[in-house]
């Protein structure tokens, strides 16, 4: 296992759409777990391959499933899985209902601002072991795995704030940087 360095913006591997992945092999195993060893060292709750330069559609998130967007857990839940390892993640189904939550961002170092998103989503993808998974996220848990999945998709949670506001915090990244 390896930390690896994460790409900051405006680096141009973080604005590509990544490729999908046609077999789980072990090359993608040894790039699950690196990414996990760098997760745990930046302290984030998720990664995509994207930001440490790998362009393939490969993510990993670990949230607690009752916390709520304000970051506020929900007593009585059943609980349920915090760490997911995704391969080809598709949202095959989201909520009308929406939900706004204060996000950042490892690769915009040091920026936060809200973004509304489908509150659930159901997410089809492969595991670690390339069996084929759907599963229903909601609360944090949905926010970070549509943040993810961005990622995948070559885009940054602050594309959804006003022009003005995104370069504005784009460029205060930048500023920051690593
Ligand atoms: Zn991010």
């Amino acid at each position: 296992m390896a930390i690896l360095p994460i790409l900051v913006t405006p680096n141009p591997i973080l604005r590509k759409k990544a490729a999908f992945v046609p077999m789980v092999d072990n090359a993608i195993k040894k790039l699950l777990n690196d990414m996990i060893e760098t997760m745990d060292a930046e302290d984030g709750i998720g990664l995509a391959a994207p930001q440490v330069g790998v362009s393939k559609q490969v993510l990993i998130m670990n949230v607690p499933a009752n916390m709520t967007v304000n970051g506020e857990e929900i007593e009585g839940l059943e609980p349920t899985p915090e760490f997911y390892q995704m391969i080809n993640p598709e949202i095959i189904w989201a909520s009308e209902g929406l939900a706004s939550c204060e996000e950042g961002c490892l690769s915009v170092p040091g920026q936060y601002a809200a973004v509304l998103r489908p509150e659930k989503v159901r997410v089809r993808y492969l595991n670690e072991n390339g069996t084929p998974c759907e599963t229903d996220f909601s609360r944090l848990q949905a926010a970070c795995v549509q943040h993810e999945m961005d990622h995948l998709a070559g885009k940054l949670f602050v594309d959804y704030l006003s022009v003005m506001k995104r370069d504005m915090l784009l460029r205060k990244a930048q500023r920051v940087g690593r």
